[in-house]
């Protein structure tokens, strides 16, 4: 089988390297791709903000199999539109994903269905804010409706600061479109957990418990990032908070949804934070999450393709899954001034020595081949990912192999991971 998977980044060169495990697949092909994924799959142009340019693509390639990694072309509906091409994709249709491409539909759903949240109010200008602030204590979280690839939450210490971020979401100023409409909601405190399930529509088959470290800096400081890098343990979370998580949050989710007539066929990935009172969902992505799928990705044993057809199928609850024990690890080595301004194109030397570790994958999320010598072509450039059978192992291999790799200007955080370790000693 041909698959066809729709993305650039660290986590497609991750779907790439599970699918092609795979013995039913034949040949992958990834579109954009990057420099690192062309080593191991036949990349493609496509213009993943064009439903016309990727369906053209689709069509011309003729997958048994697509696979849509960012939220973008799902907000778009590229499910949909495949779909009515008679093609086979694993993803959620335009008004599934709505739970992560409006954040107040994921408000009034999680409301609606009694899910645990933070308490919010959807406002539709900023005078409207005013007026709702004053039902909530401070800090309050300002958070922007729609997609803004983690730019659109503003944690507001002050009536005014909230106000203003109001103000620069409604006009533009932060995120560059204009808002419709914005989120306020309570702040929360606790350990945040990503908990990441598959969905067939009906059934939930939850991964590993995994928790990312999205500030640049050692310590959770520093401005916000796509993810500096992200581990996942099997204690994590215990057993009886798993269950609770899966029962009152996952499953409800899927057939609250199936309810409403849109089924969820996807990845539901569920951002929790883990309060006093419990967990309560933060936010919810319609697909993969970067960078934990490489470091969930390593962990799992039985065939990635099936686990997406049966999704496809409705047939989830038959599939069985196998992980390896354990643990796992991703460090994100990124380009110095990421999230802000940076420069590219720098040589990267050492994947070699760094794919001897034991237990060790590189991938990355921005690269570029240019003859035979891979390029820094992104903020962040490769993940460095490692499994092994306890978290401090696929740590130390994570680390060991990240030092054989340089690049000019390369940054990484060496404290992934610290929360958990701290909690063990
Ligand atoms: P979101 O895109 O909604 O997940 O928000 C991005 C990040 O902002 C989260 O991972 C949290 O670190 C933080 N955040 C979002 N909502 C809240 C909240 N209600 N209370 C505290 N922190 C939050």
């Amino acid at each position: 089988m041909k698959v066809l998977i729709l993305g650039s980044g660290g986590r497609e060169h991750a779907l790439a390297w599970a699918v092609k495990r795979s013995e039913r697949v034949t040949e992958v092909v990834c579109a954009p791709g990057n420099g690192g994924i062309s080593q191991i799959a036949r990349c493609v142009p496509v213009d993943l903000k064009s439903i016309d340019s990727m369906v053209r693509l689709a069509l011309a390639e003729q997958p048994g199999l697509t696979i849509v990694g960012p939220e973008l072309p799902l907000s778009l509906g590229i499910v949909d539109a495949l779909e009515a091409e008679g093609l086979r994709v694993f993803g959620p249709t335009e008004a599934a994903a709505r739970l992560e491409s409006s954040k107040a539909f994921a408000k009034r759903f999680l409301q609606r269905f009694n899910i645990p949240t933070a308490k919010y109010a959807v406002c539709t200008s900023a005078v409207e804010l005013e007026k709702a602030i004053d039902k909530f204590h401070l800090p309050i979280v300002v958070k922007a409706d729609g997609l803004a690839a983690g730019k659109g939450v503003v944690i507001c210490d002050s009536r005014q600061t909230a106000v203003e971020a109001a103000h620069d979401l409604f006009s533009g100023k932060l995120l560059g479109e204009a808002e419709h409409q914005v989120v306020i909601e309570e702040f929360l405190t606790g350990d945040e957990v990503s908990f990441l399930c598959l969905s067939d529509g009906k059934h939930v088959a939850p991964f590993a418990p995994a928790q990312d470290h999205k500030r640049i800096g050692e310590g959770d400081t520093g401005p916000n990032t796509g993810g500096m890098g992200v581990y996942s343990t099997d204690d994590l979370l215990d057993e009886g908070m798993k269950e609770w998580i899966l029962h009152h949050i996952a499953e409800p989710t899927v057939r609250g949804m199936a309810e409403e007539d849109t089924l969820f066929k996807g990845v539901l990935y569920i951002g929790l934070m883990m309060t006093p009172r419990g967990p309560q969902v933060l936010e919810f992505n319609a697909r993969f999450g970067d960078p934990e799928t490489q470091a969930l990705l390593v962990r799992m044993e039985s065939d990635l393709v099936d686990a997406l057809e049966a999704c496809i199928d409705g047939r989830l609850a038959e599939t069985e899954f196998r992980w390896t024990p354990g643990a796992s690890a991703c460090v994100i080595a990124s380009s110095v001034g990421y999230p802000g301004s940076y420069e590219t194109g720098f040589p990267i030397s050492g994947l070699a020595a760094a794919a001897q570790v034991q237990g060790v994958e590189v991938f990355h999320s921005g690269s570029a081949l240019v003859g035979s010598q891979l390029l820094t072509a992104g903020g962040r450039v490769l993940g460095v990912t490692a499994v092994a059978s306890s978290l401090e192992e696929a740590l130390a291999r994570a680390y060991e192999a990240i030092a054989e790799i340089h690049f000019e200007g390369i940054y990484y955080r060496r404290d992934i991971g610290h929360r958990a370790l701290k909690n063990r000693t």
